[in-house]
């Protein structure tokens, strides 16, 4: 039996900012800013072109107009300048064609070089959603955008490591105008704790960082993807339909 070394399952280095311009899907009004809010304030600095969806209305979770006007306040801190809202139900995003269809709309007219969607191994439904909804989509278009996917209620699988310690404060003034979510839960300070943990491997210059799985063709992702199968496939689906499909990214 070969057991990998440690370098071969997490960066021991942080990575650059990918390709731009970028598009970020977040599934609730909250979740680009807790997820990669520090990688979108860089993005920002550097003048990169961000554009943020905000899928559901986020109704689950507190007054929608509440909910978008902190959105609206954290993306003015973030510097994101395109902020989009699709206003779908909070937990009860369709998964049928026009959704999809949307979706291929608004990826063929942003044009991004990168997508930024949740981790599939999120807990929250919605979160695995938009995940599965995008990927559909990218499959109806002639996108050739790289997929990132980020972290916000858990660790996920990390390939990549952005270092966040220079805007980190602006990433907690961003968190702090969520202050509905904020009466409910401290998701700030357990965002801050995932971010100082994600610095666990890297040099000890660099307390925070924010953590993706970028997909790419030329690393093996196989214990990965069973990992993901097994997470976000009920019994009763189809297997195989997806296992192809995130393949077929892997392939790229
Ligand atoms: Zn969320």
């Amino acid at each position: 039996m070969i057991i990998k070394e440690e370098q071969d399952l997490i960066p021991y280095q942080v990575s650059c900012l990918p390709a731009t311009p970028y598009l970020v899907f977040a599934p609730h009004p909250d979740d680009e800013t807790f997820g990669m809010g520090g990688t979108i304030a860089l993005a920002s600095q550097a003048n990169h072109e961000v554009t943020v969806v905000v899928v559901t209305d986020g109704a689950a979770g507190g007054k929608a107009t509440t909910r978008k006007n902190e959105a609206r306040e954290a993306a003015s801190i973030l510097g994101i300048k395109k902020l989009l809202f699709l206003n779908l139900a909070d937990r009860g995003i369709s998964t049928n064609s026009s959704v999809i269809t949307s979706f291929v709309k608004l990826i063929e007219k942003f044009d991004p070089k990168t997508i930024f969607l949740p981790s599939p191994l999120e807990f929250h439904p919605d979160h695995r959603v938009v995940t599965h909804i995008t990927l559909e989509a990218m499959k109806r278009t002639t996108s050739k955008s790289r997929i990132w996917f980020y972290e916000i209620s858990r660790q996920s699988e990390a390939n990549r490591f952005i270092d966040i310690t220079s805007v980190l404060k602006i990433k907690q003034k961003a968190m702090k105008a969520y202050k509905s979510q904020l009466l409910q839960r401290p998701y700030d300070e357990y965002v801050l704790c995932l971010n100082r943990l994600r610095a666990y491997t890297l040099p000890q210059k660099i307390k925070y960082a924010e953590a993706f799985w970028k997909l790419t063709k030329d690393t093996d992702q196989k214990e990965v993807l069973d990992h993901v199968l097994n997470y976000i496939i009920a019994p009763d689906d189809k297997p195989r339909g997806v296992k192809r499909l995130l393949q077929s990214f892997l392939r790229r």
